[in-house]
């Protein structure tokens, strides 16, 4: 009986969504019906970055199948970015618009992890999609395909780009390709995200410096001659206590974080050299140079007090991304005349299992589009280089389920989602929203100039302007 209910559910939802495809534009029906032709070479595709699993400037083999795929399909591709040897651009079309569409494919260390509900890596140790990069890299380049072959048939003019931008999860790599001007004649951008709902993501995030702050002083034996030493871990010490001091003063919105990257080898040596690894965040990147400011002070009385030398070094900095309401409104009317996605039982006893295994009460999954909520003043929970990209171009940001309801994020669940039909699900839906939205930029230039203007207004006097050192990311060891 349940059964039979589940079924009837089934069919009606199913009527649901093709009786909403239904009244969808002629161009749009051809773009859905685009991504499902080539829904089989993208489920590969993701699966070949999922097993691949690179890490951040490592995305070797996945930029490479990328890449190839763009270029069989007739896009003129860029290769080796700004520097970046697994960074390139996918572009087809001429003229105006042009509207591009983001791609991340990183993975992260540590776990790796099989496409089932228990937890088992398929090589301990190694990195996995934990935040489903294998996906997004991938439905992205679903949507710009989807674009191309409207541009192709004259359905619609103009010209879209597929960014494969690397090192999302480590380097901020969108950061440099936007310092070689790449993003500068976008007119509109688009990108989306996994997740474990539907929905527009006009959340903003926050905005951060990373910086390495190094201590040098003077090596001598702890016991025999400690006078004649100047200790480096001192300052680092004193370093942090005044950052946490600091703690008290600061806005609800601040977050800073650190770990000592070194602080000597052996207690019978007063070390010479220490060195900290710090991230401080804000709401807003105009809160953040208040806590670069003090940072700064914070470090070079430290310094003082231990008689020794210091060192800031800017790794990289991110803004907060900047939300236009007139693209969220555009995404979130397309999302609804597309409808959910809808889920078998094998795919809820699959999202059931895995809830279960990790440890948690099992939520289902949520196939459903969620409503547009309002933005709210303060984000917390992270900062991504897409919001360097918003202060260039105005960007309109999706999320898709693609792991069960309230998933914790980085974790091996997501990563086993998103090597099975769960998160290839979400993929090709993503693919179908972007371009159901962009194709409303190209078909309606009063969207475009409406969100430009939004866009340039909310921008106001700020120049953007890259966070970085100069010359290529500079690579840690694993
Ligand atoms: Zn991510």
């Amino acid at each position: 009986m349940r059964q039979l209910a589940a079924l009837v559910l089934m069919m009606l939802l199913h009527q649901l969504s093709f009786s909403q495809n239904e009244n969808l534009s002629p161009a749009k029906k051809t773009a859905l019906e685009s991504v499902n032709k080539h829904s089989k070479e993208l489920t590969a595709l993701s699966d070949s970055v999922w097993t691949y699993a690179e890490t951040a400037l490592k995305e070797h083999r996945s930029s490479a199948i990328l890449s190839a795929y763009a270029e069989k399909q007739g896009f003129k591709v860029t290769r080796n970015v700004a520097g970046l040897s697994t960074a390139f651009i996918a572009e087809y079309g001429s003229g105006k618009p042009i509207i591009g569409v983001l791609g991340e494919f990183d993975a992260l260390q540590g776990l790796s992890q099989k496409a089932q509900t228990t937890k088992e890596p398929v090589t301990l140790g190694n990195p996995g999609h934990g935040c489903g990069h294998n996906l997004l890299g991938v439905g992205g380049l679903g949507a710009a395909l989807a674009i191309k072959e409207l541009i192709q048939k004259n359905i619609i003019k103009g010209t879209v780009r597929f960014y494969g931008t690397p090192a999302e999860e480590d380097y901020a790599g969108k950061v440099y390709m936007a310092r070689e001007g790449v993003f500068n004649d976008l007119d509109v951008c688009l990108d989306w995200h996994p997740d474990y709902e539907i929905k527009v993501n006009n959340q903003s995030t926050q905005a951060i410096v990373d910086y390495t702050v190094s201590f040098k002083g003077k090596s001598a034996h702890a016991a025999a001659d400690p006078w004649d030493a100047r200790s480096a871990l001192d300052a680092a010490e004193l370093f942090n206590t005044g950052i946490n001091f600091y703690r008290e003063h600061v806005k609800p919105s601040v977050r800073m974080h650190y770990v000592y990257l070194e602080a000597g080898k052996i207690p019978n040596v007063v070390p010479d050299t220490a060195s900290v690894w710090i991230w401080l965040r804000d709401s807003k990147r105009a809160g953040v140079e208040v806590l670069e400011d003090r940072m700064k002070n914070i470090a070079q009385g430290a310094a003082l007090m231990a008689g020794v030398s210091y060192k800031t070094f800017l790794n990289n900095g991110l803004y907060e991304e900047l939300v236009i309401d007139k693209g969220a409104e555009l995404l979130q009317r397309n999302l609804d005349s597309l409808g959910g996605i809808t889920y078998t039982p094998e795919e809820t006893k699959f999202a059931d299992d895995i809830m279960k295994q990790f440890g948690m009460e099992s939520k289902g999954i949520d196939g459903s589009v969620k409503p547009l909520k309002p933005t709210a003043p303060d984000p917390v929970g992270g900062s991504s280089d897409v919001g360097d990209i918003s202060w260039i171009v105005p960007e309109i940001s999706l999320l898709v389920t693609t792991a069960p309801k309230e998933t914790p994020w980085h974790s091996w669940v997501v990563v086993a989602c998103g090597g099975m039909s769960i998160g290839h699900k979400g993929m090709l839906y993503a693919s179908k929203a972007l371009a159901s939205t962009m194709i409303d930029l190209y078909t309606n230039p009063q969207e475009v100039k409406d969100i430009r203007d939004e866009f340039i207004a909310k921008k106001g006097s700020e120049q953007w302007h890259a966070l970085l050192p100069s010359g290529p990311p500079i690579m840690r060891k694993d």
